[in-house]
């Protein structure tokens, strides 16, 4: 068996230790004489499965009670319509802040539904930075304000929680869902795909604050209605089965390395490895302001397009895949997401030194 490092922005890596329960558990699950792709959500069996893998994500993410949680269909990207139809319920108005691809498909997709406003961007720069807001540049009377937390494609974070005051704060966390302690009671709503740090894709995660619930537009698909949702418990119809057992398999194997403090002390390691490399090297380079750095995602370049193009291809033959930058931006971007082992970056770090050597 060959695994190769797998730097792809997601779908990701996996730990190899869930891969291989899944396997064990594969056609049998437990003594079910089933596999879970098999079982119906409704069985005793399944619903410990289901059940077991909320009380997991509460536990390991800290969710405070007054917020539910949610596992639906559909992606990040449905939510950019769910956000607007479930939360313009006063003034009919939100703030958007701009720092990226996915930030700015939401912003456009939340303009069906209501008085959308730009509030900062960062495009000016190529998203290589994340805007400072105070309290003062955000619309009291807005039904709430949003954020894309991480910027996959940029490797831009926020630095900061912005204070909107008494205005829900949204945001879209798919990229560095459970990476790191995150303070929930911070915010109206997070979500995010699942497909990058907890499990396969299939899988949308969604928290919402208790208090925002109820007020969907009358014209809100019940696909998309939180309140829908949550009396149904995540299954007002068929949920993503597969994804939230290995949802439920990689959150003990957070609990097993120590929970996520301890996830996030490696996370931390492996990125501050290639920064500092990156930080160090002559031939590669990172345009992303120091402070708003990405912890998952990290972007470089080499001084030419040739170069770019050279390394990602001797890398991928060397077992460093997935290593292209996004095709909107070039150059080259590693996402180092929770399954990335440490080895992977050191290995890619020493990879980097060679290829400087043979091409600086
Ligand atoms: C990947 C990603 C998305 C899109 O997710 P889908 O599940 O494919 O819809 C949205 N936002 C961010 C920040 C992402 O990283």
């Amino acid at each position: 068996m060959a695994r190769v490092f797998n730097f792809s922005a997601g779908p990701s890596m996996l730990p190899l230790e869930v891969l291989r329960e899944a396997q064990a558990d594969l056609i049998d699950y437990q003594g079910s004489g089933q596999s879970v792709m098999e079982m119906s959500h409704r069985s005793k069996v399944y619903e410990e499965i289901i059940f077991g893998a909320e009380k997991l994500f509460r536990q390991v993410y800290n969710v405070p009670d007054n917020y539910k949680l949610l596992f639906l269909q559909g992606g990040a990207s449905t939510q950019f319509a769910a956000v607007p139809l479930n939360l313009l319920r006063k003034s009919g108005r939100a703030d958007y802040i701009v720092t990226g691809q996915f930030a700015n498909k939401a912003y456009q997709e939340a303009q069906k539904y209501g008085q959308i406003r730009l509030v900062a961007s960062s495009k000016d720069k190529t998203f290589s930075y994340i805007p400072e807001l105070t309290k003062d540049d955000f619309d009291p009377e807005a039904d709430y304000a949003y954020i894309c937390f991480n910027n996959t494609i940029f490797g831009t974070k926020f630095p900061y929680i912005p204070d909107t005051g008494d205005v829900p704060l949204v945001a879209d966390i798919s990229s560095c869902m459970i990476s790191e302690p995150l303070d929930i009671s911070k915010f109206g709503v997070v979500y995010g795909g699942a497909q990058k740090n907890v499990a396969p894709a299939g899988l949308t995660v969604v928290i919402v604050r208790e208090d925002l619930l109820g007020y969907a537009k009358p014209e809100t698909p019940v696909m998309l209605n939180w309140k829908a949702q949550v009396d149904g418990g995540s299954m007002y119809n068929t949920p993503p089965c597969w994804s939230i057992y290995i949802c439920k398999l990689v959150l003990e194997w957070i609990e097993r390395l120590g929970g996520l403090e301890v996830l996030a002390e490696n996370n931390r390691k492996k990125a501050a490895l290639l920064y500092d490399f990156l930080d160090n090297s002559k031939l590669f380079g990172n345009p992303v302001r120091k402070q708003d750095r990405s912890m998952m995602n990290v972007t470089f370049v080499c001084p030419t397009d040739e170069l770019n193009a050279q390394f990602v291809k001797e890398a991928a033959a060397a077992g460093f895949v997935n290593l292209k930058g996004h095709r909107s931006v070039g150059g080259m971007r590693a996402s180092i997401y929770n399954a990335m082992p440490y080895e992977g970056l050191e290995k890619l770090v020493a990879f980097m030194r060679e290829f400087e050597k043979a091409n600086g």
